[in-house]
């Protein structure tokens, strides 16, 4: 996690998670994927570049696109290394023996003869986290499980599922209710009837069951993610394994092909793509994917789509806003804060509430996003566009510009709005903390704000 802290703090971002992948930064950049790239057990690795400080060119290598913890996926190569014969059967055949144990087709077919047991025979393994026939008890005698696993538990899976904590890779920070509420809330009154859901199990799970549920309920969606434990619980039509890193789809064209039919089913029924991807700070290679993502859902033979976007939600820290504007420039971010379950990252406000500093990034027109004006969002009539309460519009930047919620200020130097802890600094020649250390920024921890540790070792963590 590079990167140069000019850069990050250019971003709001306190860690220089973004420097990650920003060329001559110093660290490590992301070059894409190459046509010719080698695979992991997660598709093909995306190609980066070690660059040190003042080096132009640095040595480039493959690494996995999908974990950044070498422990999960130890995928390395240099990119002019030579790779024997016999090194890459190897590898074909450690890739062939990291896929899951069963494929999405026999998880289907599990999962229906599943459903047919009585209560008392349906057990569920939260070691192996896998639905437990009668006959595969004895095998899982000693791991924790669950007894009597009922419809509804099947029908919510995320909350059967424990999730993934691995921080670096597979972080899963699931929607508090009342934010996935929201969501589908607002996509159902934009008028979307189809939701490509991208690493949303919990939108997808409260789409599906209400699509069972209420009989007037018309929403469809189809779950792209790379948690493989869903395809328990869903069928093809319903869940593709995909990684979103590399726009790699597990099961192969046939699933390519779900997805692409998803996306061009019409009878004048709006799709919207709905991601949240893991924070790891590789933006080129997500926009990269989703870009992929769009360019199928323009395929589409009906006419007058053709310079249009996909409609999105992409929900991000707002400290990211700059490099996912680079990427989409028809993008822009709400002020509203995504609220989850199990998020390490919230900051406590003056309010007590938690304050979240995950935001809808969107390609639609901000002043179609209506924000609840009872959890304090109100409408400013310059900007046309819902704002936090906090959030005042700035008479000297004509806009509302606070990004984390709180009131900020103008500084008349930095000619911007800054905020509300930060003063100008003259030596550094900019807005900053105020107990920085002159040209090296010492950014606060991620989590709790102060100074002295990063997020890692952030001490409120543990
Ligand atoms: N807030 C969402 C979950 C977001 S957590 C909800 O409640 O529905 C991030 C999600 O992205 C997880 O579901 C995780 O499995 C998925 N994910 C992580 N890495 C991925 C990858 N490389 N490709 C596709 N999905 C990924
Ligand atoms: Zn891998
Ligand atoms: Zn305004
Ligand atoms: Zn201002
Ligand atoms: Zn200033």
């Amino acid at each position: 996690e590079g990167g140069s802290n000019m850069a990050a703090s250019g971003t709001g971002d306190p860690e220089g998670l973004c420097g990650v992948e920003r060329p001559g930064a110093g660290g490590l950049a992301l070059l894409g994927l190459a046509p010719s790239a080698p695979t992991c057990p997660h598709g093909p690795a995306l190609l980066f570049v070690k660059t040190s400080q003042g080096k132009e060119e640095g040595r480039r290598f493959y690494a996995c696109s999908a974990c950044r913890d070498r422990k999960e996926c130890n995928f390395f190569q240099w990119e002019d290394e030579k790779v024997s014969e016999a090194r890459l059967a190897a590898r074909e055949e450690y890739n062939r023996n990291h896929q899951p144990s069963f494929t999405h087709r026999q998880n289907v077919e599990r999962y229906k003869n599943f459903v047919l047991l009585p209560l008392s025979e349906r057990r569920f393994c939260q070691e192996c986290q896998q639905l437990l026939f009668p006959a595969e008890w004895e095998k899982h005698l000693h791991h924790q499980f669950l007894c009597d696993i009922s419809t509804a538990q099947l029908k919510s899976p995320s909350q059967l599922l424990y999730p993934l904590e691995n921080k670096k890779t597979n972080a899963q920070y699931l929607f508090a209710d009342r934010s996935c509420k929201f969501l589908l809330d607002l996509i159902i009154d934009l008028g979307f009837r189809r939701v490509l859901s991208v690493g949303t199990p919990r939108l997808h799970e409260m789409i599906q069951s209400k699509a069972s549920q209420e009989e007037d309920f018309r929403v469809r969606s189809l779950l792209l993610d790379i948690d493989f434990r869903y395809s328990q619980f869903y069928t093809e039509d319903e869940f593709c394994h995909y990684n979103m890193f590399n726009h790699y789809f597990f099961g192969g064209e046939a699933a390519r092909e779900t997805c692409r039919k998803f996306l061009h089913q019409d009878n004048g029924e709006r799709v919207i793509m709905v991601t949240d991807p893991p924070f790891g700070g590789l933006v080129g290679a997500l926009a990269s994917s989703f870009k992929k993502l769009m360019a199928m859902w323009r395929e589409t033979e009906k006419e007058g789509y053709n310079n249009q976007e996909m409609p999105m939600f992409w929900i991000f820290p707002y400290f990211f806003e700059s490099r996912i504007l680079e990427f989409f420039p028809s993008f822009s971010m709400m002020d509203y804060q995504v609220d989850y379950d199990n998020h390490a990252l919230y900051k406590h406000g003056k309010t007590g509430r938690r304050q979240s500093p995950v935001r809808i990034f969107t390609n639609l027109p901000p002043s179609v996003i209506v924000l609840p004006v009872e959890e304090g969002y109100r409408f400013c009539a310059i900007c046309q566009r819902y704002v936090s309460s906090g959030n005042q519009h700035c008479e000297i930047c004509d806009s509302c510009t606070s990004k984390d919620g709180r009131r900020w200020k103008h500084c008349v130097l930095c000619k911007k709005c800054v905020k509300p802890s930060w003063f100008h600094c003259n030596n550094c020649n900019c807005c900053t903390l105020q107990n920085h250390t002159c040209e090296k920024t010492d950014a606060g921890c991620f989590v709790c704000g102060k100074a002295g540790h990063k997020r890692s070792t952030c001490p409120s963590l543990s």
